[in-house]
C-alpha cells in the first residue's frame, strides 16, 4: 500500500501472549513501517542481570549495570534481531528463566526510565509500530493510533504452549498459565507505568480472530487515521 506522505506512530499494548508482536510485525510490514518489540529490550536487560548476578533490590548495582548494557536492535528481513553487548540474544531472551524474572525487572523505575528514553529515541521518526505494555500511555502518549489487545486466558495459554513446544522447550500448560497470569498481575499492579489501556485506545479481542483478520482490522484503522484530513505530519 502507498501510505502517501503521512507517517504515523502506532502503539500496540496488551497482556502477554495476545499476539501483539505478531500483529505489530505484520502491520509494520504492510505499511512499510519500522516495528519495534519493546519487550525484547526488557528481556535483554533481564538476561544481563541474570548472567551478571545483579542484585535487583540494590539500586546502585542496578544503576551501574544499566550503564554497561548496550542493546542494539538489528533487522533481518524486517524482523527484529536483539543484540546485547554485541551478542545475538534472540533465542536466549525467550527462555523460561527470562519469562520468570522479566516482569520483576520491569517494575524497576531506573530500568523503565532508561528503556523508555531509548525507545523514544528509536521511534523519533514516525512510520513506527511499537508493541509493549506502556507504549500508548507512557512512551508515545501522542501516538496517532493506539491498539489494546486482549484474549481469553485459555486461548493465550494454548498459543504460548504451542509456541514453546514448537521451539523444543518442554513445559506444561499449567506452567504456561501460571507464568502468564503472574506476569499480567505484576505488569498491571506495578507502581511505575502499569499496564493500562490508554483512554483513546481501540480494544481488539484476538481470541477468535485469525492473524489475517487482526491485521485487516488494524490496517483499516491505520488507513483511516492516515487519511484523516487535517492531520499534519
Ligand atoms: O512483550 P513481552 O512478553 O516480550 O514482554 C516481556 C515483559 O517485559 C512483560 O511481561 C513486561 O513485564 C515487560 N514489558 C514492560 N513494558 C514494555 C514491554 C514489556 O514492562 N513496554
Amino acid at each position: 500500500m502507498t501510505t502517501g506522505q503521512r507517517k504515523i506512530t502506532i502503539a500496540i499494548d496488551g497482556y502477554s501472549s495476545c499476539g501483539k508482536s505478531t500483529l505489530a510485525q505484520a502491520l509494520a510490514k504492510r505499511l512499510q513501517y519500522l516495528h519495534i518489540d519493546s519487550g525484547a529490550m526488557y528481556r535483554a536487560v533481564t538476561l544481563y542481570f541474570i548472567q551478571n548476578k545483579v542484585d535487583i533490590y540494590n539500586e546502585e548495582d542496578v544503576a551501574l549495570a544499566l550503564e554497561k548494557i548496550s542493546i542494539h536492535l538489528g533487522f533481518n528481513d524486517d524482523v527484529q534481531v536483539t543484540w546485547l553487548n554485541g551478542v545475538n540474544v534472540d533465542l536466549m531472551i525467550r527462555e523460561p528463566e527470562i519469562n520468570q524474572f522479566v516482569s520483576h525487572v520491569s517494575t524497576l523505575s531506573s530500568v523503565r526510565k532508561e528503556l523508555v528514553a531509548r525507545q523514544r529515541k528509536l521511534g523519533a521518526n514516525k512510520g513506527l509500530v511499537m508493541d509493549g505494555r506502556d507504549i500508548g500511555t507512557v512512551v508515545f502518549p501522542e501516538a496517532e493510533l493506539k491498539l489494546f489487545l486482549t484474549a481469553d486466558i485459555e486461548v493465550r495459554v494454548e498459543r504460548r504452549w504451542l509456541e514453546l513446544t514448537n521451539k523444543g522447550i518442554e513445559t506444561t500448560r499449567e506452567e504456561v498459565r501460571d507464568n502468564l497470569l503472574r506476569r499480567d498481575h505484576i505488569d498491571s499492579t506495578r507502581v511505575d507505568s502499569p499496564l493500562r489501556k490508554a483512554n483513546d485506545a481501540t480494544v481488539i479481542d484476538t481470541s477468535y480472530l485469525t492473524q489475517k483478520e487482526q491485521l485487516q482490522i488494524s490496517f483499516d484503522l491505520a488507513r483511516s487515521v492516515i487519511s484523516t484530513p487535517g492531520l499534519d505530519y
